[in-house]
């Protein structure tokens, strides 16, 4: 079994982080003079809560995990930078991903001076095991891997991401950004049995709130401790702590009912246009869809005033499109936008 906390950076292990005003005093209603705040109320003039106390609390319920195994961060890309600062040396220690998948881990990785070795996923886009663990050495502290997969929209069998739990000598991040729309299981149920998990997930996809930036991360006390110290003191503020609280109350899944449904919708249409070579299978809420000629399908989307992501430059995308289901509404005019190329 990997120990996390033998994983974690010296530097972090023994840092003493920031304290902060409302850290030696947390009561009640009082006569605030202790952080220099304007007295006068206006709705924003104190600081938020740094432990985003009532916040947590409601998350950790709904997702049934104790709330000292969560994480909140400004995105996920709040939690993808710190699994960087915390467990890997600049110039020394070396992240392990998937290619091709979510951009943000490359980025963090260079961003923290740390190398960064990709593993290309099979043709069908599927998880090489063995690649995997034969590209760690003595300095790999993180492999990521994202499931459903961006931009392939694929989930990984839970067999083969727990192997990589098992065998990986450093900590797995799972990025579960689109779990809320896939057929497959989320493996937060499984984080007491592995301390080396660390699950991503977001309010920017089904929860709809990509505006207010909210990323979750799930891992053992230890690692959620670490992050917590590492983190700026106020990296979620007072607007987002109180309307995230709030809409926590809507129940996301006929949207996502919605959305699942479309795609399947979606995917026949694209499926009989013309132009369109393939369409993979998607456990996201976006399509993979390859066509003979990217960029001029691209184009006349934009013409249309439909902006798509064209991925046909990645790795392993070559003549790839990646399409977001909209609305029904929207995603009838992009299939007859494309229709209407076949003319
Ligand atoms: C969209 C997305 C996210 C969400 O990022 P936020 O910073 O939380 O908005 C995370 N991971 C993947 C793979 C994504 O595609």
């Amino acid at each position: 079994m990997v120990d996390p906390v033998k994983l974690i950076r010296k530097n972090i292990r023994s840092l003493a982080p920031y304290s902060t005003a409302r850290d030696e005093y947390s009561g009640g209603l009082g006569i605030y003079l202790d952080a220099n705040e304007n007295p006068y109320e206006n709705g924003y003039n104190r600081y938020p809560d740094p432990h985003q106390k009532r916040l947590k609390e409601r998350i950790a319920q709904i997702k049934g995990v104790p709330v000292g195994k969560l994480f909140i961060g400004n995105g996920s890309d709040e939690p993808i930078d710190l699994a960087f600062r915390v467990f890997c040396e600049p110039q020394q220690d070396n992240a392990i991903s998937i290619t091709p998948t979510y951009g943000m881990y490359k980025v963090a990785a260079e961003i923290n001076d740390v190398e960064f070795r990709e593993v290309s996923l099979t043709a069908d886009f599927g998880l090489d095991v063995e690649g995997l663990l034969a590209a760690a050495d003595e300095h790999t502290k993180l492999l990521f891997l994202c499931s459903p997969n961006n931009p392939s929209g694929n989930s990984f069998p839970e067999e083969e991401i727990v192997r990589l739990l098992r065998e990986f000598p450093g900590m797995v991040v799972l990025d579960e950004a689109y779990i809320d729309f896939s057929t497959r299981r989320s493996l937060l149920a499984q984080l007491p049995q592995y301390p080396n998990l660390l699950i991503l997930q977001t309010l920017s996809k089904a929860w709809g709130m990509a505006g207010l930036r909210l990323g979750l991360a799930f891992a053992c006390e230890e690692v959620v401790r670490a992050f917590s110290q590492v983190k700026y003191p106020y990296n979620i503020n007072v607007v987002t702590q109180k309307i995230v609280y709030d809409r926590l109350a809507e129940d996301i899944k006929p949207q996502v009912r919605e959305i699942v449904a479309q795609r399947a919708v979606v995917a026949q249409k694209l499926a009989e246009c013309r132009v369109v070579r393939q369409v993979y299978p998607s456990d996201a809420n976006f399509l993979l869809v390859r066509v003979d000629d990217p960029r001029e399908v691209y184009t006349r989307l934009i013409e249309a005033g439909i902006i798509v992501r064209d991925r046909s430059r990645v790795r392993g995308c070559a003549g790839c499109l990646r399409i977001t289901i909209g609305t029904p509404e929207e995603n009838r005019r992009m299939i007859e936008t494309l229709k209407n190329m076949e003319q």
